[in-house]
């Protein structure tokens, strides 16, 4: 398929490298010019405007940070898309940016599904992320092609816009506070004068052991955090899911402690590291 990617950071230059593989014509634009151009080595073309991008697209994906850069770079391109054109909303915008994206593509009378992404770098470059689906079903069949060049599994969530997004909170407010208790477990561990290992070694194998422990666990006793999903994106998301539970009345105290530890852990100078360096925020201050 025709496959334009708007937004190549972490997520976007994954999604594009893995629709390369798989065979896609694929086009990228990216604001900053210079993270788009390494995938100009593995067949992308590389567009100067999201306008340009868009031309010719069967289906136009954004990996954008946030509602603002969706809202901005969509609006930049809906005149440009042809009228079969697909617009597949990747990024989390949250309930709020869900709606006001469904609006803009009903004013340009654009198609519209969304995608949210489960995993992260490795998943996104390797084709194996899992994909929260909305949408119309035939238009989601349509794009089973690029479903199946970047995802492991798609979990349907329905016929419309705006479902896939609130199961994307949810499983954000898991990974976020996840994420953050094995932070706090490993720091307690070291503060009480044990060998973090020690934490992961007790809980490796049994009922409450998760891969995802040792992953972020093997960079905290590093102390090294190459941003798989940074610190300033789990704070924008934790935001979104803490407005979501308000709506909804669910309480959301333990979700504002676990955004205290990482609005420290940013404090701390992590805001671009992995989420990983919400361990120093739990850590004695010395
Ligand atoms: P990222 O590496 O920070 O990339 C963000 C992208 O948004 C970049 O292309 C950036 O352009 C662009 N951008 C930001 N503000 C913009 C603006 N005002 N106008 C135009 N472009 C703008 O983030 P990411 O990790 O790829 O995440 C992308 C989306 O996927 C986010 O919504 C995130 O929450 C979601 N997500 C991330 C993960 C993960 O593990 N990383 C997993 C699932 C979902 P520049 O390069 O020019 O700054």
């Amino acid at each position: 398929m025709q496959v334009t990617v708007l937004g190549t950071g972490i997520m976007g230059a994954g999604v594009a490298g893995s629709l390369l593989r798989a065979g896609h014509t694929v086009t990228v634009w990216n604001r900053d010019t210079a993270k788009a151009k390494p995938l100009r080595d593995a067949g992308a073309k590389i567009a100067g405007s999201p306008a340009e991008a868009v031309n010719g697209a069967e289906a136009v994906m954004t990996v954008l940070f946030d509602t603002d850069a969706v809202m901005g770079v969509m609006t930049q391109a809906l005149d440009s898309l042809d009228e079969s054109a697909i617009w597949v909303q990747l990024s989390t915008i949250g309930l709020d940016g869900s709606a006001r994206t469904a609006e803009l593509a009903r004013q340009h009378d654009v198609s519209l599904v969304e995608a949210m992404m489960l995993g992260t770098k490795a998943p996104a470059e390797n084709g194996e992320l899992v994909l929260l689906v909305g949408g119309d079903p035939a238009l989601v069949d349509r794009l089973s092609p690029i479903f199946e060049a970047i995802s492991a599994r798609v979990v349907n969530t329905g016929d419309r816009v705006g479902p896939a997004t609130a199961l994307k909170l949810a499983a954000n407010a898991w990974v976020g506070s996840l994420t953050a208790l094995i932070g706090q477990s490993m720091a307690l561990t070291k503060s009480l004068g044990l060998d973090p290992q020690l934490f992961l070694d007790a809980i490796k194998g049994g009922g409450t052991d998760t891969p995802y422990a040792h992953v972020k666990g093997k960079s905290i006793l590093a102390g090294e955090y190459p941003p798989s999903f940074p610190v300033e994106g789990i704070l924008k998301d934790l935001a979104l899911i803490r407005t979501a539970a308000e709506e909804a009345g669910v309480a959301d105290d333990v979700l504002a402690a676990v955004e205290g530890r990482f609005l420290t852990a940013s404090e701390l100078g992590h805001r671009s590291d992995d989420m990983a360096a919400v361990y120093t925020a739990f850590l004695p201050k010395s």
